[in-house]
């Protein structure tokens, strides 16, 4: 199966090879070392010099262990919203009891930063801003960067940045940009099996946690951080998961980080073009057209779930589909994390060939 969904990925064959290492004492010298390693690198994939804790969870539980641990309920926060993940991060938010305004734009639009902006000194307020940088439901990588910007001129408030389909598949320069609380899953640009999800902290941050009274108690970051002093974790890591990155992340520098995302890039480019050659849309703003994943629409008359099950079916490729409101209407092409033209050429004549047949049943 040529699996182009956005994540998980597929593995590397060192990843998968990784995978098979027996299990070690989790509370042994050697875990102690793996990850002070796999921290070590991953600092230079964020770029932070910042605290990075790893949990055993999915990209939604590392959201979870960003609020609660700088919200209190009633606080104020913004969430910028333009898609599934916008929405969803802004649910948890308010499931944890803060006052959530949103600044939403259509899904498949950019976020304005000068909207933003306006928001802010509309409620100063304000404790966080909550963003999503890669927004896998629409295709839009958002300008997180201006964003930021836009939040450090007019607040100070926390700048939250759900990374959890960009990192690793392009740049986000944690510290230069002043993000606070940046969070990924490892099973997408990061090459690795879904099962953690990684937080790096800043400094405002933790100032942050010391006055938030959400509660928690999995989540707890100084948990985290006094047992990651000793080399362990408070409870049971997911090992497997570490083996991979161990790899993965040995993998990803050794190609660099500039070709790792000017190889997204490229891939992306040559996906919306092939794409659009064969009569599908590009449904986002091009101008924020993710280099992680396109979303398309099919011609009039062509239902995109049909599309996308007759490529699985008969073709052995795997699409995603909308979701919410984008359901049966867009298809979604994964392009992140360990993939390369052979795999994208394969995938787009499947969608010519299956473009055909469906186009030919419908008539
Ligand atoms: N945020 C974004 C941008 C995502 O793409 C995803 C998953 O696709 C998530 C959050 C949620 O991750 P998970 O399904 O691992 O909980």
């Amino acid at each position: 199966m040529n699996l182009r969904i956005p994540g998980p990925t597929p593995l590397p064959p060192q990843v998968e090879a990784a995978l098979r290492r027996p299990m070690i004492n989790h509370r042994g010298a050697a875990f102690a070392d793996l990850q002070k390693r796999i921290v070590a690198r991953l600092q230079q994939v964020f770029e932070t010099t910042n605290d990075i804790l790893i949990f055993p969870a999915s990209g939604t539980g590392g959201l979870e262990a960003a609020l609660v641990n700088v919200l209190s309920p009633g606080d104020r926060v913004l969430a910028c919203s333009a898609g599934a993940f916008g929405e969803r991060f802004a649910e948890i938010a308010a499931a944890f009891g803060a006052r959530v305004d949103q600044v939403s734009f259509p899904w498949g639009a950019a976020i304005d930063p000068a909207s933003v902006a306006e928001k802010l000194r509309a409620a100063p307020d304000t404790r966080a801003v909550l963003v999503t940088h890669n927004e896998t439901s629409t295709g839009v990588l958002q300008p997180v960067e201006a964003i930021a910007q836009a939040v450090r001129e007019h607040s100070n408030a926390l700048v939250i940045v759900d990374a959890v389909s960009s990192l690793g598949a392009t740049r986000l320069a944690t510290d230069a940009w002043g993000i606070d609380v940046v969070i990924t899953g490892s099973q997408k640009a990061l090459m690795s099996p879904p099962g953690a999800a990684i937080l790096s902290i800043s400094a405002h941050a933790w100032h942050a946690y010391e006055a938030a009274r959400a509660p928690r108690f999995y989540w707890d970051w100084k948990e985290w951080k006094k047992w990651a002093v000793k080399g362990e974790t408070p409870f049971t890591p997911a090992l497997p998961i570490y083996f991979a990155l161990d790899a993965a992340l040995d993998l990803i520098l050794t190609e660099g980080l500039p070709m790792v995302y000017a190889r997204h890039a490229r891939l992306a480019e040559w996906t919306r073009t092939r794409a659009q050659t064969l009569g599908l849309a590009l449904f986002p703003d091009p101008r924020y057209a993710s280099p992680a994943v396109t979303a398309l629409r099919p011609p009039a008359g062509v239902d995109a779930g049909r599309l996308i099950r007759h490529v699985r079916d008969q073709l052995d490729v795997e699409f995603a589909g909308g979701q919410g409101a984008l359901s049966g209407k867009i298809i979604r092409i994964g392009h992140l994390g360990y993939v390369h033209e052979a795999d994208l050429q394969r995938a787009l004549d499947a969608l010519e060939h299956a473009m055909a047949e469906v186009e030919l049943v419908s008539v």
